[in-house]
């Protein structure tokens, strides 16, 4: 049996089609064009990739960006300075501080200061708690990417067993979190595995739904997938190549070939999860401008 594979960038543009129709009727109606204020500290190249992409993608949707690549010599009270400012700007319904940051900045402080109806990420401590007690919020972009992608495929998720590897807080918790709630694509009965887990693949082998934001290649094989299940590999690794230009290739959490015989459904890397976290993120800057709007 060889798996389907769910196209997250397929997904990805339908959304995104949706969005930016939505875009062009609030500008229209209501003369107001979403924006998102984008913040990178530093030279990470991974984190630089996604900036730019986040930015291209907000300029298709035909929103605003405020565009802000700072050394990565910034102190926390430049930083600090910079996001109180995009919290009075009119023009920012969403403000996007790419992680990490560099060691004198102390991210929770930085993300605490990001104004909570701007938080489009999703990661304020206010934002977290929302989502917790299920008060209207932002849902964080790529565990709610995850859950998307498994509506839009058709997986039956209540009353499933989904595994769920990682705890961080900006993946494993909220979407174990997500897969939990009483509400479409959730209802599921959730266990989370972690670096303290003993035997992980006794886990993974009763899950219906496995869920793998480990950070680390070939953390689950074929060998450790219940046939028939979906798998949703959130891992993006880069992987030394010397025989390509860019000197690496990427890669996720998953043995993708000995997986794919298992699974019933699964997402590649690229062109699985990564398409939908830059999509939900459009989502929740278009949600912020129609409320500010009153639309
Ligand atoms: P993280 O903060 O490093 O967390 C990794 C989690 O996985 C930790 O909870 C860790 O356990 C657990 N873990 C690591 N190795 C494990 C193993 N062998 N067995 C069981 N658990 C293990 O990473 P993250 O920020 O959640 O990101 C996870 C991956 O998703 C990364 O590859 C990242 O690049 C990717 N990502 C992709 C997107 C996207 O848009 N596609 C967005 C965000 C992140 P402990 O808590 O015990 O250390």
């Amino acid at each position: 049996m060889s798996a389907r594979i769910i196209d997250g960038k397929a997904v990805a543009a339908e959304l995104r089609a949706e969005i930016a129709r939505q875009v062009a009727e609030l500008k229209a109606k209501k003369g107001i064009v979403p924006g998102l204020g984008v913040i990178l500290v530093g030279e990470n190249p991974a984190s630089k990739s996604y900036v730019s992409a986040k930015e291209k993608a907000v300029a298709e949707a035909g929103m605003f960006s405020d565009d802000n690549h700072l050394p990565a010599s910034t102190t926390q009270a430049e930083l600090l300075a910079l996001v109180q400012r995009m919290n009075r700007d009119p023009r920012v319904h969403g403000i996007l501080v790419q992680l990490p940051l560099p060691k004198q900045i102390d991210e929770q402080t930085v993300i605490a200061a990001i104004a909570p109806e701007k938080d489009v990420d999703g990661f304020t401590p206010v934002n977290v708690g929302r989502m917790l007690i299920e008060l209207p919020c932002y849902l964080p972009c790529t565990p709610h990417g995850v859950i998307q992608l498994l509506i839009r495929s058709g997986v039956e998720t209540s009353g499933k067993h989904a595994v769920v590897i990682g705890r961080s807080n900006i993946v494993g918790k909220p979407v174990a979190h997500l897969l939990m709630r009483k509400a479409p694509g959730g209802n599921a009965t959730v266990t989370v595995c972690h670096t303290g887990t003993k035997d992980l693949a006794a886990y993974t082998r009763q899950a219906d739904i496995l869920v793998v934001a480990a950070g680390r290649p070939n953390t689950v094989n074929g060998a450790m997938i219940k046939p028939g299940a979906a798998v949703i590999d959130v891992g993006v690794n880069r992987i030394p190549d010397a025989a390509l230009k860019s000197g690496f290739r990427l890669a996720g959490d998953v043995d993708f070939d000995s997986a794919r015989e298992v699974a019933g459904l699964i997402t590649p890397v690229p062109g699985g999860v990564g398409p939908m976290t830059i999509t939900m993120l459009l989502h929740n800057t278009l949600a912020s401008a129609q409320r500010a709007a009153g639309a």
